[in-house]
């Protein structure tokens, strides 16, 4: 009987370690941001996380600031912009995307975005990925940006389509087997062509130049430090809103690229996209059911007030929720610190 009883014990064991390896236990009370470089002003910031409740920082590359972290019990994450920014379309035009009518993509007042389908970027940005998990010991890295562009924090964007550049189009073609008609000469008489013929391959091949890009993340993250966690920043739009341009404006299909991810953070910021709290965990239960995978918001703390914050992190945290994220670091006062403090370390 003993032996028996040792046995399931063990097997409780062994079945407790894998979810913690997985991370599928872990409760993400995070703050994204966190960015101090002087030693005095690092101690007090991990000494202030902790007591907040907080057990989690997304934070800059600094090796100070993250053994510290570490050794204070704290994990440590880096967000990387994938496909975001207007900063190579200088030193590299064709990063920059076509729209359907053969233009430039305007920069959105610098907020811009690159053709996700460039051969030589991809690789680049791979190597970066890799060489980061070679020189910093961080638990996980979630990808911002993983997607086409639109400035989608406001209450009606202006939902772009891209990307009709030459090696876009040729890549479709090749990829697809969709051979354009001899008399279409410009990239706009191909775009209406395409939208017009071929709506739902296009989306389907577009959707799939993000869904690689993740997996070849996680190939990266096998092969270099495999218990490192990837995660999602994610458009926080559900297939019924804006006329499923979750796909055919950004090109995000979760549901798809869920088996190369650990975690997904839809990111909720309300106020920015004229929502009520509610919404946050509405979302959240959408990325949940949709992903299957753990779902951490990220919520924002700028422009609201108090009560609207605590309002946002109950909401945030609200069950299939497996924590939250605040966004940012730089934007939590003295009332908003305390109000994330009583909110995590609730009284019993
Ligand atoms: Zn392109």
């Amino acid at each position: 009987m003993l032996f028996v009883h040792l046995s399931i014990l063990s097997i409780y064991l062994i079945l407790g370690s894998i979810s913690l390896t997985t991370g599928d236990s872990f409760v993400m009370k995070a703050i994204y941001g966190v960015n101090v470089s002087q030693v005095d002003k690092i101690n007090q910031t991990v000494e202030r996380l902790k007591e907040t409740g907080v057990n989690s920082a997304f934070v800059v590359k600094d090796k100070r600031l993250i053994d510290a972290l570490h050794k204070n019990g704290l994990r440590v994450f880096f967000s990387i912009n994938v496909f975001g920014g207007v900063g190579p379309w200088n030193q590299f035009p064709e990063l920059r995307p076509i729209t359907h009518t053969g233009k430039p993509l305007d920069s959105m007042d610098g907020y811009g975005g690159l053709c996700p389908t460039n051969e030589p970027y991809r690789q680049r940005k791979l190597d970066e990925i890799s060489n980061l998990l070679k020189e910093y010991p961080v638990d996980g890295i979630w990808l911002d940006f993983i997607r086409y562009p639109t400035k989608w924090e406001v209450k009606n964007p202006n939902i772009q389509r891209t990307c009709f550049c030459t090696n876009c189009l040729t890549k479709f073609s090749q990829d697809t087997n969709v051979k354009f008609p001899y008399n279409l000469t410009t990239v706009e008489e191909k775009a209406n062509w395409i939208l017009k013929f071929y709506d739902s391959t296009w989306n389907k091949w577009r959707s799939d130049q993000i869904i690689s890009f993740v997996r070849d993340v996680r190939k990266v993250i096998s092969e270099v430090r495999p218990k490192t966690l990837l995660g999602i920043f994610a458009v926080p739009w559900r297939k019924g809103d804006f006329g499923e341009a979750i796909i055919w404006g950004v090109a995000q299909d979760f549901e798809k690229m869920s088996p190369y991810v650990d975690a997904f953070s839809p990111m909720v910021y309300h106020e920015m996209c004229g929502r009520p709290v509610t919404w946050i965990s509405e979302i959240t239960d959408y990325f949940s059911m949709q992903t299957k995978k753990p779902v951490y918001p990220i919520i924002q703390a700028e422009n609201i007030t108090s009560a609207e914050f605590r309002e946002a992190i109950h909401a945030g945290l609200n069950p299939p929720s497996s924590g939250i994220i605040i966004f940012t670091f730089p934007y939590l006062d003295r009332k908003k610190w305390d109000i994330l403090s009583q909110s995590l370390n609730p009284p019993h």
